[in-house]
């Protein structure tokens, strides 16, 4: 069976054909460097920028893949959270493919796929901790199955990628931020001890993050001018991984959990990576570096799953939407099969 998957939630656009006896075909991302000088995404340029690329990124996943529209099997695509002008060019393009080649269409989880990138390389078992770290999420959510997810706690304030990104910006690194402080931060020394928020928090909230008051921390320091850009580096990085991993953990011990995976664009980071290798009886999971930001693989996997679970596509009328948590998405699709 060949699925497309389209991802337009964010700034990235890309298109990727995934076939379910050969794997992923081709997997075309097109990022879109025009927000460099804003030091952000900013919403109205990425959607005209969407509109402009879908189609040259169509046809180079059609072309990289060996094969015409006419043999798509299923099509896929983001549907939910992301910026709502970029998630409807996506899948404004899905349901016109679908309806025009007669092929059903399967709406996908942003997030849920994130996670399911890691099914690529090889199935992991369940149940396992998934640690969603991206530009706009920071999750910790126990998957029992697939579409069977209970949300275990997030971030209530910056998401752990968009803290990388605005320290970055302070220390005029350009954006996106976290690969240059990764780089940075391997040359330099965790000196400065940045406050590890609700680390040890109890109650209702020991699951969930703070991210705000450390950014702003690690924005003073940067002010002051004592310390290398390395070392502030490597402290707010340092401070990051350790609140990350301890409440990770704690996740697994609480739901006697013995894996976890990482997913999302932090995912990339060498430290977190590092860091993860040295912990004993928890298997770690992350995807290879090309999947863990936005791709259009893990989507058109990840709708792959769902086709097969469901056997059959879903109805037109299905929005985009800005909001969505990963839990409540399986009772949204349940009105739309
Ligand atoms: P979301 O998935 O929450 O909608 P998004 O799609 O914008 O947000 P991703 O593409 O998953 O986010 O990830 C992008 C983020 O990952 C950026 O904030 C970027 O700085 C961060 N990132 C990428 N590589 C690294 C790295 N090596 N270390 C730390 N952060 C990184
Ligand atoms: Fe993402």
């Amino acid at each position: 069976m060949i699925v497309l998957g389209i991802e337009s939630s964010c700034d990235d656009t890309s298109v990727a054909v995934y076939d379910s006896e050969r794997g992923i075909l081709s997997n075309v991302v097109s990022s879109q460097f025009i927000h460099l000088e804003f030091g952000g995404v900013y919403p109205e340029l990425a959607a005209r920028e969407h509109t402009k690329n879908f189609l040259p990124v169509l046809d180079k996943a059609l072309k990289d893949a060996k094969i015409s529209l006419n043999d798509v099997d299923v099509v896929t695509a983001t549907f939910m959270p992301g910026l709502i002008i970029s998630l409807v060019v996506g899948v404004s393009a899905a349901k016109s493919l679908s309806f025009s080649i007669n092929k059903p269409i399967v709406p996908v989880h942003h997030i849920e796929a994130h996670i399911f990138a890691n099914f690529l390389v090889k199935e992991i078992e369940y149940p396992f901790i998934a640690l969603v770290v991206s530009g706009g999420h920071t999750e910790l959510i126990l998957v029992k199955d697939f579409e069977d997810y209970l949300y275990i706690g997030g971030t209530l304030d910056d998401a752990v990628g968009e803290v990388f990104d605005k320290v970055a910006r302070a220390m005029d690194l350009g954006f996106p931020g976290g690969p240059v402080i990764d780089r940075l931060a391997q040359n330099g020394k965790e000196v400065i001890k940045f406050p590890r928020p609700m680390i040890n928090e109890k109650g209702e909230n020991r699951f969930n993050f703070s991210f705000s008051g450390l950014k702003t921390a690690v924005i003073k320091e940067i002010r002051k001018g004592i310390h290398t850009k390395e070392d502030i580096a490597a402290s707010f990085q340092g401070a990051i991984i350790e609140t990350l991993l301890k409440k990770t953990l704690d996740a697994c011990n609480e739901f006697n959990v013995k894996r976890v995976v990482i997913a999302g664009g932090v995912s990339a980071n060498s430290k977190l990576r590092e860091e993860v290798s040295k912990i004993k009886g928890i298997e770690f999971y992350y995807p290879p570096l090309n999947l863990c930001t936005d791709n259009g693989a893990m989507v058109a996997f990840t709708g792959f799953k769902r086709f097969s679970k469901y056997k059959k596509g879903f109805k037109l009328d299905f929005e985009a939407k800005a909001k969505c948590r990963i839990d409540r998405f399986p009772q949204l699709l349940r009105d739309f099969h």
